[in-house]
């Protein structure tokens, strides 16, 4: 069976510095923001582009913890909206009805996948205080759209980067793309801590202040509560296990690239619409994609997935529900997001990663082909 993600493969890689690192940690003493923290979040700013990264105890906690400090600086407050694309990970979404904010769904381009940067201003209206996009499967959303329409309203852009670490838009990098982002390092992600971990970045320095004292109860000092903060940190060890696969990123993501040119090069069935990369990008090089899933969409998905399940092949599905249509969120299940409802009944994850060997990659291909 061609395993849908081998992680175990992937960390298998880092073995002998994951066993120092972690024998480091604990040889320590130390246990919670400590050293490894300090390091890795001045290593992980440093790859990002930004002044600031504040590590967190997961993704959405990081999403979470930016729009809570945007409260606590008073530039938002209950009831205010954020857009948000309609296609994403629940998770998006959930951190902001947490905040008490009114997530507003924009549909995406049907060809990136992308939130659909013309659709945005329709739904501006004054109580809107910013725009989420995310960066699904890897790829950046077109970032300088979204900037020219943040400007005009006077919003903050809040990045999405769950998925995209490393990604350029232009010459800059996820995390350092908008006002402040939020990051997964949840195992399966392009970067992948053991165990669940996240991180904020912005250039924002009260911003970042704001949100270090949030995540360890609202202090800034020991002892002294600012905010009715909350406990949401990075590890020593989760953060020592970063820095060893933080330094392998670039590689990782270059193995990644390499196997979805093959597949764009050599899968050719006509039912399958391959992934593009957005040609009104403007961009010249392919780094806004880190792949981290490759996306083929099909009208006969399910059919397809059984098929390749069948020959040895194991996929997923990005999301099989859409937002809209979850039971978490009954207050809109008679709204119609037509594009975003295609996408979750076309969508088709492939295998991709790091340690996929060619032969794997040549046997998906030839199935696909065969179908
Ligand atoms: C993984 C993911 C998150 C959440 O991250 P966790 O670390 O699992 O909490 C948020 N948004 C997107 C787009 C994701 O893929």
């Amino acid at each position: 069976m061609i395993p849908f993600l081998d992680l175990k493969g992937i960390n298998a890689q880092y073995r002998a510095e994951l066993i120092e690192a972690s024998t480091r940690v604990i040889d320590s003493g130390w246990y919670i923001q400590g050293n490894e923290c300090k390091e890795f979040d001045k290593e992980f700013a440093e790859y990002c582009g930004t002044k600031y990264a504040i590590g967190v105890a997961n993704g959405l906690d990081a999403l979470i913890l930016i729009l809570r400090a945007y409260k606590e600086l008073g530039i938002m407050k209950d009831g205010d909206e954020v857009i948000v694309p309609s296609n994403t990970y629940i998770a998006s979404i959930l951190a902001i009805s947490q905040n008490n904010l009114v997530p507003v769904l924009v549909e995406p381009d049907i060809n990136t996948y992308l939130i659909d940067p013309s659709k945005i201003e329709e739904k501006i209206t004054p109580k809107t205080k910013a725009i989420l996009p995310v960066h699904l499967y890897g790829q950046t959303c077109e970032m300088d759209k979204i900037e020219k329409i943040a400007k005009q309203y006077n919003l903050k852009v809040i990045e999405d980067s769950a998925q995209s670490h490393g990604a350029y838009f232009g010459d800059k990098r996820s995390g350092n793309l908008g006002d402040a982002s939020g990051f997964s390092f949840y195992p399966g992600k392009n970067l992948g801590a053991l165990g669940d971990s996240g991180a904020v970045t912005t250039n924002d320095e009260e911003l970042a202040n704001t949100i270090k004292a949030l995540g360890n109860y609202g202090s800034h000092k020991k002892y002294e509560n600012l905010y009715k903060g909350v406990n949401s940190r990075l590890d020593e060890m989760q953060a020592a296990m970063l820095r060893v696969k933080l330094r392998h990123l670039d590689e990782e993501v270059k193995k990644r690239r390499d196997i979805a040119n093959y597949y764009t090069k050599n899968i050719s069935n006509p039912n399958i619409i391959l992934p593009i990369q957005n040609s009104k990008l403007n961009i010249q090089n392919d780094q806004n994609h880190v792949w981290h899933l490759f996306v083929i969409r099909t009208a006969k998905r399910d059919e397809l997935q059984k098929y390749l399940l069948d020959n040895g092949i194991q996929t997923l599905i990005h999301y099989p529900i859409p937002p809209h249509k979850q039971n978490a969120y009954k207050e809109w299940k008679n709204e119609s997001y037509p594009i975003s409802e295609q996408i979750h009944d076309e969508v088709l994850s492939l295998p991709i990663s790091g340690v996929q060997s060619l032969e794997d990659t040549m046997k998906i291909v030839q199935v696909i082909n065969e179908f």
